[in-house]
């Protein structure tokens, strides 16, 4: 694994990505009715890369107050009916308009999503950028041919049931998948006419920022989507207190879920739904079609994305016949990444979010080697000298099913590995989690493959496979893995409610 040796074609390579950074400027003030605007209060803060530790933009730091102003904004262009009296149709043509900027800026994008939180520029265009455009263009495309309903009432009445918009959403996102989550949740909001307004990560507000300036040139009306840069405890606190807000949808952990409940609950009940983390067991029967495979998908599903990814499939449960090899071949599988710098095409885990996740990350790692697990691979920070905050894939045998490390969410390049007897046991301890995100279980038996797929509690099942998905299907967690779902056309039941007009005749 892990760190390259100098090469001068993809040196070459970081440095035309830099210079192209550096003559971005992106846009780096809230953006509220149409334009940007500084913060009220005049505050900023420092965006540092996590690359090398480099400040690379000064954002303003949103406060309740301005979080007011974009919620009267929002409000004051939902209830024109500018946008949400506009036929679906035309509604379509202008979130098609941005997709296809989007697909446009597609490279300035991902370079500002890797320079600002750490991930392989080549994976930001790849995923990120190339799933928010099928993003836009799905709920473009849903929303001019979902119909409503009439009752089956009887010849004297006509009972119709339609969906309306909710209002004004708030949407806080994290940093992960910065514009991929946000627009997870903008485009279906949209589309169905609602008005947006979107606390996204202080980690990684850049995105959001021109996604903005790309909405009004594609067409979106002024108030309709507006974003605000900031903190969590401050604005994001004061979204999820606004009376003004209609619903919040919102993803990033457990504990500030928790908060918006308790916002909802003290302010005017707004509907809040909520995608947390995972602890994704990926689980290896004896009969399972070729280790290689599973090695390979089991490598790719923990260490892609740094490990920050919420379903991440951080637990492999392994049958005891089969662990010594296969844990071989995830070893020889995750040996093969490269860290390193997220602008170097070779690189294949990035950069750690920011120092202090970095240093949770090594804390649970310490936390499971003083608990008795073995490391097998990995366990330590590297590339120091480049200022930047990285870790190498790290891989953990003998974890208990009572140790904190098969426990906890780690958001980072973290696998460990337990085993089990039997099927029963195997589902008991990928059911042993307070999450419920996702799972995978690798068997040639269809039947046992069904049987697991109900037993295992989670959002998705993958069966011999992981990670699989498109924006067909939705995505969502059981347990405090959270409720209600984005993608496919589900997501649009959480930014509609239902109308039922009764007409006696
Ligand atoms: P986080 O700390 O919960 O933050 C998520 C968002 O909430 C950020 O925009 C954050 O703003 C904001 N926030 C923080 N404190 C707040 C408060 N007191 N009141 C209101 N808003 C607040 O999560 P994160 O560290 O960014 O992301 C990692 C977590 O997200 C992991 O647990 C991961 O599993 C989860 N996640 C889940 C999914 C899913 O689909 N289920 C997807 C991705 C990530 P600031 O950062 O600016 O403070
Ligand atoms: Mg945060």
């Amino acid at each position: 694994m892990t760190t390259t040796a100098p090469d001068a074609e993809a040196t070459a390579s970081c440095k035309e990505l830099e210079n192209r950074f550096a003559a971005l400027s992106p846009p780096t003030r809230l953006y509220i009715d149409g334009r940007q605007a500084d913060a009220l209060g005049g505050a900023e803060f420092d965006r540092v890369s996590p690359r090398d530790g480099r400040v690379v933009a000064r954002v303003s730091a949103g406060d309740a107050e301005d979080v007011d102003v974009a919620v009267v904004s929002a409000r004051r262009a939902f209830d024109s009916g500018r946008w949400s009296g506009r036929p679906p149709r035309r509604r379509r043509a202008v979130l098609q308009r941005l997709a296809r900027l989007v697909e446009e800026h597609a490279e300035e994008l991902a370079l500002l999503e890797s320079v600002d939180m750490g991930k392989p520029y080549t994976d930001a265009l790849a995923v990120d950028i190339r799933v928010t455009v099928q993003t836009l263009d799905f709920y473009a495309e849903a929303v001019d041919k979902s119909y409503d309903e009439v009752a089956p009432t009887g010849r004297d009445t006509l009972a119709t049931i339609t969906r309306e918009p909710l209002g004004v959403v708030g949407a806080v996102v994290p940093w992960n998948f910065p514009l991929m989550m946000a627009v997870w949740k903008i485009a279906p909001a949209l589309a169905v006419g609602n008005a947006v307004v979107l606390k996204p990560a202080e980690q990684s507000p850049l995105t959001a920022l021109r996604l903005a300036e790309l909405a009004t040139e594609a067409g979106v009306p002024d108030g309709i989507l507006n974003v605000v840069t900031g903190f969590g405890p401050t604005a994001g606190a004061a979204l999820g207190r606004h009376p003004g807000v209609d619903a919040i949808t919102f993803t990033g952990s457990g504990e500030v879920g928790r908060l918006f409940l308790h916002h909802a609950a003290d302010s005017n009940l707004k509907q809040v739904s909520l995608e947390l983390g995972g602890k994704s067991p990926q689980i290896v029967l004896p009969d399972a079609p070729d280790l290689r495979a599973v090695a390979k998908a089991v490598a790719g599903g923990v260490f892609f994305n740094q490990g920050e990814v919420c379903s991440a499939g951080s637990r492999l449960l392994v049958h005891r016949s089969v662990k010594d090899e296969l844990l071989a071949l995830v070893v020889d599988a995750a040996r093969r990444n490269v860290v390193g710098d997220p602008l170097d095409p070779r690189t294949t885990v990035g950069a750690l979010v920011g120092e202090e996740h970095l240093e949770r990350v090594l804390r649970h790692v310490h936390g499971a080697t003083a608990d008795g697990a073995q490391v097998v691979l990995g366990g330590s920070r590297v590339l120091e000298r480049t200022g930047g905050c990285y870790v190498e894939p790290t891989i953990f045998d003998r974890v208990a099913p009572s140790m904190a490390i098969a426990r906890e969410e780690v958001f980072g390049p973290v696998l460990s590995v337990l085993t089990f007897e039997d099927t029963d046991e195997a589902v008991r301890i990928a059911n042993g989690t307070d999450y419920g995100l996702a799972a995978a279980v690798w068997t040639r038996d269809l039947s046992t493959a069904h049987r697991m797929a109900g037993a295992v509690r989670a959002g998705t099942v993958w069966v011999n496979c992981f990670d699989e998905s498109d924006l067909t299907v939705p995505f969502g967690g059981y347990a405090q893995s959270g409720f209600g779902r984005d993608k496919s056309l589900h997501a649009l039941e959480k930014y509609t409610q239902l109308k039922t007009t009764w007409i006696k005749l």
